[in-house]
């Protein structure tokens, strides 16, 4: 398997082209040169793939779940089988080291499959006895077309994490991937043909948010939407699909607050802590990107964490000894430089980092863009570098002197997706992870996922939740039955 010069969109089985035949440019972050086209879809080729799912519906839907689940398991295999080659097309797609995704990002879509394939199979439903009165049982029943748009960061492991639960549940789908990095999104679409899944049960439709994203969002036919993405996105996306009362679940930006106590131990916070802030460039919405130390270990945590972030090796992300890899592309590159020039106007200490290496990281990869791992500090945790989200290689780091402090200032965003927590004082632990307002709150770890927990964000880091049964009831649509059982045999 090998990353095609031209991607096609994947319609009822087939591999076709863009109805208006215009393409974009797909760009190798780590050259920054174009290496294939991708199709600027649009409404024409949204409308072409609803066809598609709605005519693959009926018969999917009432496929009974252990097939929909050997489908899915199929396709899982196929992924593995191709592991390597899918790894490299996800590294030179978005500038990531090729360790990362062969460790972390095929992996995860491999384990999506296979966590929803056999999740279907123990997916059970609710029983009500009323009194004397009456018995209701629910039905949980696929609700249709669900139209499914994900991001750069994480292409094939978050486009798979929603396909999964809602192919299992017996919808039909089209997919949207981010325009950005479309390659494994398509080679996953040559894999469902090999694995042969029904036609017309997965559809994948590439191109812009607005040409081809949008005709989604508003497409009547499309009851379901799962998007991750930005948060600025999520609310053009919520108010597109709000008229039409569909059903949404949006998954969107962090800026998550990683607090370390001194009584913590401080080996594995401080390397965790690193990883938390420069895994995939910083380009995580789980990063850790404001880290908060206890006072009177601050001096030294600030001392280790810049001498190891000195170590990460900044370099072409097909290489297996780089650590750091490229952003996605230029306009992120100038969107993350800008936040390193407003932390400088904000009155923040650049203590490493801070710009593009000095050479660069390879004769291939001089049109790049890469940025070194910045470590700031002085800021104000009211600054506006501490309150959003950067998605870069850039963390800052603010000392506190109470638990009621750092509650207030971790809190202290319009985000609230995930938080983490190094302590050995359990009360405080419990206390803490209480008080913090995020979906996710991580004590003495970070990027621990068990694949059945609820996942998702609080305040405008999104709504609703993805993640094992809460997945599994998203795309179903619960009916109650209510049958009147008479205890009196005179009334029957
Ligand atoms: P983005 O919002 O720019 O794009 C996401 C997807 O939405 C892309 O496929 C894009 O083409 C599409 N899109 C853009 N405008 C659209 C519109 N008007 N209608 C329909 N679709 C549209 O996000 P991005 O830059 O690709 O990803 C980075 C963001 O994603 C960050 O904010 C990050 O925190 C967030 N993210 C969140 C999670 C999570 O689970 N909460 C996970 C990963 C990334």
């Amino acid at each position: 398997m090998s990353a095609p010069s031209r991607i096609l969109h994947y319609i009822g089985g087939e591999l076709v082209e863009p109805i208006s035949g215009r393409y974009l440019d797909n760009i190798e972050p780590a050259t920054g040169a174009v290496y294939s086209q991708v199709p600027d879809g649009d409404a024409q080729d949204v409308e072409r793939a609803v066809d598609a799912a709605r005519e693959a519906f009926p018969a999917w839907s009432r496929t009974p779940a252990d097939k929909r689940s050997q489908a899915l398991l199929r396709l899982a295999d196929r992924v593995e089988a191709n592991l390597e080659a899918l790894a490299r097309a996800e590294s030179v797609d978005t500038g990531k080291p090729i360790r990362l995704a062969r460790s972390l990002d095929i992996p995860r879509a491999i384990s999506n499959l296979r966590f929803f394939a056999t999740a279907v199979l123990h997916f059970r439903s609710e029983s009500h006895a009323t009194d004397h009165l009456a018995i209701n049982y629910t039905l949980r029943r696929p609700r249709g077309v669900a139209g499914l748009i994900s991001p750069w960061n994480l292409p094939l492991y978050l486009l798979t994490w929603k396909v999964a639960p809602a192919l299992a549940t017996g919808n039909t789908v089209v997919a949207k991937p981010s325009e950005l990095t479309p390659m494994t999104a398509y080679l996953l679409s040559e894999l469902c043909r090999e694995a042969g899944m029904p036609p017309g049960v997965l559809n994948i439709v590439h191109g812009r948010g607005v040409a081809a994203g949008a005709p989604i969002v508003r497409h009547p036919a499309i009851g379901t939407l799962s998007f991750t993405g930005g948060t600025s996105t999520g609310a053009e996306i919520a108010r597109g699909a709000a008229p039409l009362f569909k059903k949404v679940a949006l998954e969107l930006g962090g800026k998550n607050p990683n607090i370390l106590f001194a009584d913590a131990d401080m080996d594995e916070a401080v390397r965790t802590a690193l990883r938390a802030a420069f895994t995939n460039q910083g380009q995580l919405c789980l990063s850790g990107s404001r880290i908060f130390v206890e006072e009177k270990a601050s001096a030294a945590f600030v001392e280790r964490f810049v001498t190891e972030t000195r170590r990460l090796k900044v370099g072409d992300p097909l290489e297996e000894q780089t650590d750091q890899g490229a952003l996605v592309s230029r306009a992120h590159y100038d969107k993350v430089m800008g936040y390193i020039d407003l932390a400088r106007e904000e009155g923040g200490r650049i203590l490493c980092g801070g710009g593009p290496p000095q050479a660069p990281v390879s004769a291939r990869c001089r049109g790049g863009s890469y940025i070194e791992p910045t470590v700031i500090t002085g800021l104000p945790a009211e600054s506006r570098v501490n309150r959003e989200e950067i998605f870069g290689p850039v963390v800052t780091i603010v000392p506190f002197k109470d638990e009621d402090q750092v509650v207030a200032w971790a809190n202290g965003t319009e985000y609230g997706l995930s938080a983490s927590l190094w302590t050995r004082n359990l009360p405080r632990a419990h206390r803490l992870a209480e008080r913090l307002a995020a979906g996710t709150v991580w004590i003495n770890c970070w990027l621990v996922r068990d694949l059945r927990v609820p996942f998702g964000g609080m305040k405008n880091s999104g709504v609703g939740r993805e993640g094992g049964e809460e997945a599994l009831r998203f795309f179903t649509e619960p009916k109650n039955v209510c049958i009147r059982v008479p205890l009196d045999p005179s009334e029957s």
